[in-house]
């Protein structure tokens, strides 16, 4: 096709989880989705914004999310000059890309880990370079400092689980050239955050999403903290209104109701911390999570096998087509109704 850039021609595109259209039939572990729905006071804010006829969505929405970030700020707590909103973290992630890697740039990420970073890179044309992992869950060659553009973190780590000690994050900070994104996206289920780098180090933005541990993936709300001189940088190339008038309402009502919040990730922790126990005892390999997921193999390392056992009894799961993840499969944490039951499938698979 002779209109586009040679780079969008030949790119394969991000393959998302799959999103079942009759999804009320399955029991649905694919895309670590939260099983619970989001706060009542969620439900309440949006419909107030919304009103009986509608008439606010007639103009547009705040363009600086002002409100989001000092609700944002306050939990964290970061001034909001540090904070931007975003259509999902996926959206941060790319104007983070976008305003500091171009054309022949290197940005760097681990594998395996969140693979969307790599078609992101491609679209600004910047030269990806992926570092492995080691037996222990360190980056494998991670030279002694990386001259690239922007290195992608993702702690926990996805698809695996495992979060990565504070003290490594910081000596990768200090031996990193350029930013250091660190993607905390399932931060809210971990046992620590890298926050405070954030304070200590000009180069590090962490990013988080309110679609997992907030219950709000179909909202499409994220943030990023980091440097004002960053933020006011990602500001001049976001979409001026890319948040709606329904998500913001959603977003500080969902930040600003923390005993729900909290409750829900216990209940999630709770349940991964139970489910993770009765693999072991069926014999399953499961790495220890930090996640509201855990990524678990069957003693004959065949992953198609069970995803298609599971598949059958109408239990979606994620089976990554990566040879060094197809052993596996990565389950996330539902009600505890369905790890029950899905705990049932499994032995029944064998
Ligand atoms: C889910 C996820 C995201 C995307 O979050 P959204 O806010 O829904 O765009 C980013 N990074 C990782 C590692 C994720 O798992």
């Amino acid at each position: 096709m002779k209109f586009l850039r040679p780079t969008i021609a030949d790119m394969q595109g991000y393959v998302p989880g799959f999103q079942p259209d009759d999804v009320a039939s399955w029991i649905k572990l694919n895309t670590n989705e939260n099983p619970y729905p989001p706060s009542p006071k969620v439900v309440a804010a949006i419909l107030a914004e919304l009103g009986s006829d509608g008439a606010s969505l007639r103009t547009y929405p705040s363009a600086s999310s002002q409100k989001l970030r000092e609700a944002a700020g306050e939990l964290y707590g970061f001034d909001p000059s540090w904070i931007i909103m975003a259509n999902g973290s996926d959206e941060v992630l790319n104007n983070l890309i976008r305003a500091c890697a171009g054309q022949g740039q290197d940005v760097g990420y681990v594998h395996p880990s969140y693979s969307y970073y790599a078609t992101l890179a491609e679209i600004q044309g910047a030269t990806i370079c992926t570092y492995g992992l080691t037996d222990d869950f360190r980056i494998e060659a991670f030279p002694r400092f990386y001259h690239g553009k922007v290195f992608f973190l993702t702690t926990p780590n996805a698809p695996l689980g495992f979060a990565y000690p504070l003290e490594y994050v910081e000596s990768l900070a200090q031996n990193c050239g350029g930013l250091l994104v660190i993607d905390e996206a399932y931060a809210d289920f971990a046992e620590g955050n890298a926050l405070e780098l954030v304070m200590k180090y000009e180069n590090v933005v962490v990013t988080r999403t309110l679609s997992k541990s907030y219950a709000l993936a179909g909202m499409r709300l994220g943030l990023a903290i980091a440097r004002p001189e960053i933020i006011a940088a990602l500001d001049k190339i976001r979409d001026h209104y890319n948040l709606d008038r329904l998500a913001q309402a959603a977003c500080v009502a969902a930040l600003q109701d923390q005993p729900y919040f909290r409750e829900s990730c216990r209940k999630i922790i709770a349940t991964r911390e139970w489910f993770t126990r009765e693999l072991i005892a069926i014999g399953y390999d499961v790495i220890p999570s930090q996640a509201n997921f855990v990524f678990a193999s069957s003693a004959d390392k065949n992953g198609k096998r069970i995803y298609d056992g599971l598949y059958e009894r109408k239990i979606l799961v994620r089976l990554l087509s990566d040879p060094l993840l197809a052993h596996g499969l990565r389950i996330s944490i539902g009600t505890q109704t369905e790890m029950e039951a899905t705990l049932a499938a499994l032995k029944s698979i064998g």
